[in-house]
């Protein structure tokens, strides 16, 4: 379905985790946007997603939380066991229960945000190929070009369109890097119940690390991330061929019990997928807004996943952008060109380095984690379960506030 010669106030590239969250962020503060989406239907490539406590509070301002609770509770606890050693360690979460992480399903996450909004919001099958800025009435505005042909006219472009985003090429961000890791990720399912603990188990080995998570009592996530070389042969993209490759070749020392889950796995939930991320200091200094674009989610910050962080980011991106562009309405609840801009700024600017410290840490988390095999690299490994992992652990107990009502107040 082609929509051609558009003008909307507000225009949101992709209706992933941050597409979609922005989206209700922004109707609760009273604005409209449509969402524009290449694929055809929600698209949630991952099945599962682990959601630490700063991105609980994102949804609960996004005013989500309770259909949520009643189908996920808090993970306590997680045990890491050294392959080789078969030591373990225990890893307490959260002090609070409540604060504990989080394994929700990515299609349902989606779904309840939907949920929140107007039917006609996303447009799939929208394919944004270009956007080019221009004068109009002496404010600047943005003409989305997409590959049916169509063209929108946009007073506000929020890119949330992912590690390979048109809006950052557009902003001449830096484009992310491989980080050498790849990831392979599945949920098995036992119909008759798993009987594991709801906790979280880690394996590691070097250059290997991999979990199994449960979600409920019938299915367990699982994933596996791999230092890859150069040499390695591409495995593609058929479940059964990346099956295979973890339990005999990259998982085959590790314990009956992980292999025995992999071994469960519905077949339509396996995806294999190269790991990239934006080196930090280019979002630090790069630009992630101008007078009507700004970029959100992984299209801003892509990052490795060692902390479970950039869903969680994407949710606190929604939530602080649609904060800023709610204080700049004005009195009749509408956006203002010039205030737009500053808007926009005010949210790049707390986003930059809170962000940056994200992808950080969690690359150097997964670089003690499972690189190298020396001895002080299992010195620093030690150390860092015992120590280190509770302060990088506290980077994601993070209130990124709450959003304002029309009248000005907190909602
Ligand atoms: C192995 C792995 C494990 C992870 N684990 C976790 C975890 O446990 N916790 C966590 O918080 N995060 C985790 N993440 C990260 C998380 O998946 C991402 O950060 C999150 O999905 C980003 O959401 P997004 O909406 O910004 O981008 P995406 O999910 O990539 O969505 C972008 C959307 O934009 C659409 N799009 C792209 N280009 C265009 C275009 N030109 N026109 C129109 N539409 C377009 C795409 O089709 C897509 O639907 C993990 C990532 C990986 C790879």
């Amino acid at each position: 379905m082609s929509f051609p010669n558009m003008e909307e106030e507000v225009v949101i590239v992709g209706a992933g985790i941050c597409g979609l969250a922005t989206a209700v962020a922004l109707k609760r503060v009273g604005i409209r946007a449509v969402v524009l989406e290449t694929a055809s239907d929600l698209r949630a490539t991952g099945a599962a997603i682990l959601l630490w406590s700063n991105a609980w509070l994102a949804l609960d301002a996004l005013g989500v939380t309770d259909k949520l609770n009643l189908l996920y509770a808090p993970i306590e606890r997680g045990f890491v066991t050294d392959v080789k050693t078969k030591s373990t360690q225990q890893v307490v979460y959260a002090s609070k229960e409540r604060d504990g992480p989080r394994l929700v399903h990515r299609k349902i996450l989606l779904q309840v945000l939907v949920d929140e909004l107007p039917p006609d919001t996303i447009r799939f099958s929208s394919k944004l190929n270009s956007v080019e800025s221009v004068v109009e009435d002496g404010h600047r505005i943005s003409v989305l070009r997409l590959q049916d042909g169509a063209t929108i006219k946009a007073k506000v472009v929020i890119g949330c369109d992912g590690v390979r985003s048109v809006i950052a090429k557009r902003l001449k961000l830096s484009p992310p890097v491989r980080s050498g890791r790849s990831a392979v990720r599945g949920i098995s399912v036992y119909p008759t119940g798993h009987g594991l603990s709801p906790n979280v188990q880690q394996f590691v080995d070097v250059s290997k690390r991999a979990a199994i998570i449960p979600l409920n009592d019938k299915e367990v996530h699982w994933f596996l991330v791999v230092q890859k070389t150069p040499e390695d042969k591409d495995i593609g993209n058929d479940p059964e061929s990346i099956q295979r490759e973890v339990m005999e070749n990259w998982a085959k020392d590790f314990p009956l019990s992980y292999l025995d889950v992999v071994q469960q796995s519905d077949l339509s939930t396996i995806s294999f997928a190269s790991l990239m991320f934006r080196y930090p200091w280019d979002v630090v200094l790069g630009t992630l807004s101008t007078e009507n674009i700004a970029v959100a989610g992984d299209a801003m910050h892509p990052t490795t996943p060692e902390l479970g962080q950039g869903g969680c980011m994407a949710l606190e991106d929604a939530v602080v952008l649609g904060r800023h562009i709610g204080n700049s309405l004005d009195p009749n609840g509408k956006l203002r060109p010039g205030d737009i801009g500053r808007a926009l700024g005010k949210y790049a600017g707390e986003r930059r380095w809170r962000t940056a410290w994200i992808i950080a840490g969690s690359y150097l988390s997964g670089w003690v984690q499972q690189d190298g095999s020396g001895w002080w690299m299992k010195f620093l490994r030690d150390l860092f379960y015992k120590t280190i992992q509770t302060r990088v652990i506290s980077l994601v107990h993070y209130d990124c506030g709450r959003l304002p009502n029309r009248m000005g107040t907190s909602l």
